[in-house]
């Protein structure tokens, strides 16, 4: 081992807040999805830092399994991925903007066009540069981006169009994908498929992951997994079948002994009814560890009344009080004394308290979490068998 790398460990041995990403999970769970694509190819959306995992590392792991689409939100995010998946076909969501297109082309990023304006200056972009590949997005319900139906159908028609113009793939959105009983599914599925007809000879894609559990009709060439492939649940009322592929871990700086009838944290919100021993941990709100699990006195929260929990040597433990912005409290009285000193690590989501938990106690869902974790926490990579 280098220096550098023994630097790397200590910063995770002692970090305030740490992550730690299991890449064999990921890995894992980008086949399980492939598999449940059946004949379709399977991408892998990695915005966000790949929900924040970290792109580089999470989009080469998916790369070396074999990924070759990807998706992206930015073109930023493309040129970093470029370097970690090289052979990839990488999609840019937001699409072009006037003075971006040379780093599209100087990165080999495709842009996905959704809107009249992009169009426009997409077929302008080609008078110029000559052939370049393009992804249509078409909205079929969604109503956030994606050129309208109508748009998209007239354009197969559009004889004026450049002949450079060749979109490789359309592609959709469903809006109610995680609800398998939603009427809007088939509607965007019917609607989808005139496209897809219109367009025949060039790939579509309609479903991310939700769509995918909804069977064969909604597959067609390519599925598009984000949220499945990080752990986190894509279908309301199913059990989760993905593996957790983030532990959020924060340090605990200070354990202490408070007596019945005392308060903790602000607005004393919470009042103890016992003698009581509190883990106060170094992460808050600006980690992520969204106020709203606080044990008490946040009003938008319906799902998890109580708050969030914690999780330490086989223990779940409740936040008590306040989540506050660097520090948060824990109800430890329940394990046995000395169990957990400082130093310690008290999981705040992973393999213990899943994170779609985490998220519910927080009124939110487990993407919020996982993108949510800020700029103060230390990563760790590894690969774990299952
Ligand atoms: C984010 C996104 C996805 C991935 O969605 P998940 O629910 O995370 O699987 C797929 N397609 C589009 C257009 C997206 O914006």
């Amino acid at each position: 081992m280098t220096d550098f790398d023994d630097d790397l460990s200590n910063d995770f041995d002692s970090a305030p807040v740490r992550l730690t990403v299991d890449l064999a999970a990921l890995v894992d769970n980008w086949h399980d999805m492939a598999r449940r694509s059946g004949k379709a190819r399977t991408a892998a959306v990695v915005k966000a830092d790949a929900y924040g995992m970290g792109i580089e590392d999470a989009g080469e792991a998916l790369f070396l399994a074999g990924a070759r689409d990807f998706f992206v939100a930015t073109v930023d995010e493309g040129v970093t991925l470029r370097l970690y998946a090289p052979e990839a076909r990488i999609f840019v969501l937001a699409g072009i903007w006037p003075g971006t297109e040379r780093r599209f082309f100087e990165n080999d990023l495709v842009p996905v066009i959704s809107s009249e304006e992009q169009l426009a200056f997409w077929m302008a972009v080609l008078a110029d540069y000559g052939d370049y590949p393009c992804a249509l997005h078409v909205d079929t319900g969604f109503n956030r981006l994606g050129l309208h139906i109508d748009e998209a159908l007239a354009l197969v028609e559009d004889v004026s169009r450049p002949a450079s113009f060749a979109p490789v793939l359309v592609m959709s959105h469903l809006a109610c994908g995680d609800d398998p009983a939603s009427p809007m599914n088939r509607q965007q599925l019917e609607s989808f498929r005139k496209v897809s007809r219109a367009y025949e000879g060039i790939e579509s894609s309609l479903v991310a992951s939700a769509g995918i559990f909804l069977g064969d009709d909604y597959h067609f060439d390519l599925t598009r997994p984000g949220i499945s492939i990080y752990g986190g649940e894509a279908v309301n009322g199913m059990v989760n079948p993905m593996r957790p592929v983030a532990t959020a871990e924060a340090r605990v700086i200070q354990v202490r002994t408070v007596s019945a009838g005392e308060s903790v944290s602000y607005g004393r919100a919470l009042r103890l009814t016992r003698d009581s021993r509190l883990a106060i941990v170094s992460a808050g709100y600006a980690d992520g560890y969204m106020r709203s699990q606080s044990s008490g006195g946040v009003p938008l929260r319906q799902a998890v009344p109580q708050g969030g929990q914690g999780f330490f040597e086989g223990y779940k433990v409740p936040v008590a009080g306040r989540i506050t912005m660097d520090l948060t409290i824990f109800d430890v009285t329940d394990l046995p004394e000395n169990l957990i000193r400082a130093g310690d690590y008290i999981e705040l989501f992973g393999k213990n308290i899943l994170v779609d938990d985490a998220a519910r106690a927080a009124g939110t869902i487990g993407y919020e979490m996982l993108t949510s974790m800020g700029l103060r926490h230390e990563r760790k990579y590894v690969a774990e068998d299952e």
